[in-house]
């Protein structure tokens, strides 16, 4: 299955992505790890693309999307559930010409969530796994439950990148909604409370997807 998770930063994509793995059994692919994966390993292309990954800016759709096409090249045949991308309608258009999509689901968050939750997000330097100091922490401080790996705070999770993210959404990710909308391909998952038990949200998401 051909999954797309599309929502405002902050919105759980990449939570609710990672548990779908298994109920869908398609790979989880996230342009945002791609990306912070080519700036840990100081890649050229990784020294092109932080400037705009750290201010909470866009990298150009065509750079973006060499990244995702070279990723998804060996795997097409297994689905995927795909989070991250497209960001613009420009992307949307893009993968059109890689391969069809199924169902795009869309996460409706308010905004003071998304503040609050990204305030206090951690994430596993090795496997990328995701932690809420608040609502979902580890079982021990600073530590990944899965691989023991070193939790971090993205510098792009501070307050003001934050505000910059959130206005990049509405300005240019936004107007993707209308997008999958018109080709009747959008489904809306509605997630108003802070502490919603991430499974559960899986579970009307996976529901929603059958349905
Ligand atoms: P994310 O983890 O999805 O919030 O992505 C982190 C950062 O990577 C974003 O703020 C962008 O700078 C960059 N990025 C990830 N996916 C895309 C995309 N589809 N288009 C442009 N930039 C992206």
């Amino acid at each position: 299955m051909k999954v797309v998770i599309f929502g405002p930063p902050g919105s759980g994509k990449g939570t609710y992505a990672s548990r779908l793995v298994n109920k869908l059994g398609s790979p989880h692919i996230s342009t945002g790890d791609l990306v912070r994966e080519e700036i840990r390993n100081k890649t050229l292309l990784g020294k092109k693309i932080e400037k705009y990954s750290s201010s909470g800016t866009l990298v150009p759709d065509e750079i973006i999307t060499e990244i995702l096409k070279k990723r998804l090249a060996s795997e097409l045949s297994k689905g995927f559930i795909l989070e991250g991308y497209p960001r613009t309608v420009g992307q949307a258009k893009e993968l059109e010409k890689i391969t069809k999509v199924d169902v795009v689901m869309n996460l409706n968050v308010p905004d003071s969530v998304i503040v609050d939750r990204l305030s206090s997000r951690l994430q596993c330097r090795t496997c990328g796994a995701i932690y809420n100091e608040k609502t979902m922490p580890p079982k021990v401080a600073g530590k990944c439950d899965k691989d023991g790996g070193e939790l971090f705070r993205r510098v792009d999770d501070q307050p003001e990148v934050i505000r910059e993210r959130l206005r990049v959404y509405q300005e240019a990710s936004a107007p993707v909604i209308d997008f999958y909308r018109s080709k009747h391909l959008l489904k809306d998952i509605r997630n108003e409370d802070p502490n919603a038990d991430p499974d559960k949200v899986v579970e009307q998401i996976v529901k929603t997807i059958k349905q």
